[in-house]
């Protein structure tokens, strides 16, 4: 009989040869797959179905040309995707991306990772990413919307209130999501919740918003309970300043700890006083000004470049990477380490690397991975299309209540299936077996397809 790790390890040879191409979706499968060998040693009916194999081909994938003209009235081409990874439990659901490192390998590696992040929240969501290589950095809203519209031109054919439900993502917020709502709608003639994030005047959810930063936090709390211990006092460091970071911060600082330092792709500041988040939100979701701004108008803030220094070299208890992916590398990990940082909390999506991370569980550091710790933005995203299938807005405290709940119940569930299958306490492999097993249950009863 074949053994979990025979098996496993059999599989990730073929997607590695087959993928060669696609290093950040070889990391996010590596880590999954290493998790997963006593779950097949428990249900080897799973590899007889040989479902892993089946479970990391997407369904389907979508690559297409995004023309569009800027205002100088040139003609410009990016690339669109649309990756539908797995249906097995809902429609496909996950965010969009405009970055200019957006590729078929981040777009595969975001997908795969949520499947079992939106397995994880308890609701009825399949995995799906997308996005394109357009840099929104510099635009005008005119270029914005008119890339925006021809984006949606053809992603349009692909999606649907119960077929994909795309989201916001890096480069991807609320006035993006209205634009981008505003064309399917006149294409379709249908006001259906195709898209979450929306503004609240058009169907959006209160808390969404809000929703990945706070959920990372709600989620922080409880690692921290299980130490015994609490925010306050606690110094933080958060890295980025976009949606996740911004409220991350947020809700850090009204729990009682002190956030001294964020970022952006152009360096960081350090603000021992603690960031005024009123600040930051009007330098970074009016102003979309860089983060040097910050430093700029606060005496007790100091700037450093990219390049000149890491954000990680600063003592602090709690690290919040809030960006991107791979901006935790082992070195970064053993300064926060040796600097004494208790808990390290994933706001970004796979912000760690396989090294980083191994320094975290060994040093006895709290490691709340992304698909566990980030999962509060899909969670809410998935309360929005309840409410839009009610046509009911729920208030801002009921979102939030059941926003805490979920992240709880993630927390909870990662942590009992960690225990349950030999490795207590670490809770990348919780997450991974306990988003992995709803995934798989379903896909074993809906047959070979
Ligand atoms: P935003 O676009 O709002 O903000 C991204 C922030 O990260 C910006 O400050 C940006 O700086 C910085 N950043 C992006 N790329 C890089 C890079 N290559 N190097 C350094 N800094 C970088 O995105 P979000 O806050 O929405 O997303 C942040 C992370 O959280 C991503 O990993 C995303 O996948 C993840 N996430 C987001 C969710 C959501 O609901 N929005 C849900 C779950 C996960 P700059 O402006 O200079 O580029």
């Amino acid at each position: 009989m074949t053994t979990g790790k025979a098996y496993v390890a059999s599989v990730f040879e073929k997607v590695k040869a087959q993928n060669a191409h696609e290093p950040e979706f070889l990391q996010a499968v590596e880590e999954v797959f290493e998790s997963l060998v006593p779950v097949f040693d428990k249900y080897p009916k799973y590899i007889e179905e040989n479902l892993l194999e089946r479970l990391v081909e997407p369904e389907r994938i979508v690559s297409f040309r995004v023309p569009w003209v800027d205002d100088k009235g040139q003609v410009q081409v990016n690339r669109g995707f649309r990756v539908q990874f797995s249906s097995a439990i809902g429609p496909y659901k996950g965010g969009l991306r405009f970055h200019p490192s957006v590729n078929q390998s981040i777009v595969k590696f975001l997908g795969f990772e949520q499947i079992f992040k939106n397995s994880l929240t308890g609701q009825p969501i399949g995995g799906g990413k997308g996005g394109s290589n357009f840099d929104p950095k510099g635009k005008s809203d005119n270029e914005i919307m008119r890339f925006c519209q021809s984006f949606m031109t053809e992603l349009s054919k692909h999606i649907g209130a119960d077929t994909d439900v795309p989201a916001g993502d890096i480069g991807v917020g609320g006035r993006e999501i209205g634009y981008l709502y505003g064309q399917y709608k006149r294409l379709r003639n249908e006001y259906t919740g195709v898209l979450t994030g929306k503004g609240l005047t058009y169907g959006g959810s209160l808390a969404r918003t809000e929703a990945t930063g706070y959920g990372a936090v709600y989620f922080a709390e409880q690692m921290l309970k299980d130490r015994g211990e609490d925010f306050a006092g606690k110094v933080a460091l958060v890295s980025g300043s976009g949606n996740v970071a911004i409220y991350a911060t947020e809700k850090l600082q009204s729990l009682g700890a002190k956030v001294v330092a964020v970022s952006d792709s152009s360096g960081y500041v350090y603000d021992p006083e603690g960031i005024d988040v009123d600040l930051l939100k009007q330098l970074k979701e009016v102003e979309r000004a860089r983060i040097v701004k910050y430093a700029d108008a606060r005496p007790s803030a100091t700037f450093t470049p990219a390049g000149e220094g890491s954000i990680w070299s600063i003592k602090a208890d709690l690290a919040f990477p809030c960006a991107t992916q791979n901006e935790i590398n082992e070195e970064d990990a053993k300064a926060l380490v040796a600097n004494g940082v208790i808990a390290v909390t994933e706001g970004a999506n796979m912000p760690s690397t396989l090294e980083a991370i191994e320094v975290f569980q060994k040093a006895g550091v709290s490691f709340g991975p992304a698909k566990a710790a980030n999962a509060g933005g899909v969670a809410v995203s998935a309360l929005e299309m309840a409410q839009n299938s009610q046509r009911t807005p729920w208030s801002f405290e009921e979102v939030d209540a059941k926003l805490y709940d979920i992240m709880k119940g993630i927390y909870d569930n990662s942590a009992a299936a960690a225990k349950e299958f030999g490795a207590e306490g670490n809770l990348v492999v919780g997450a991974n077996v306990a988003g992995f097993l709803k995934v798989a249950e379903a896909m074993s009863a809906q047959g070979i397809v």
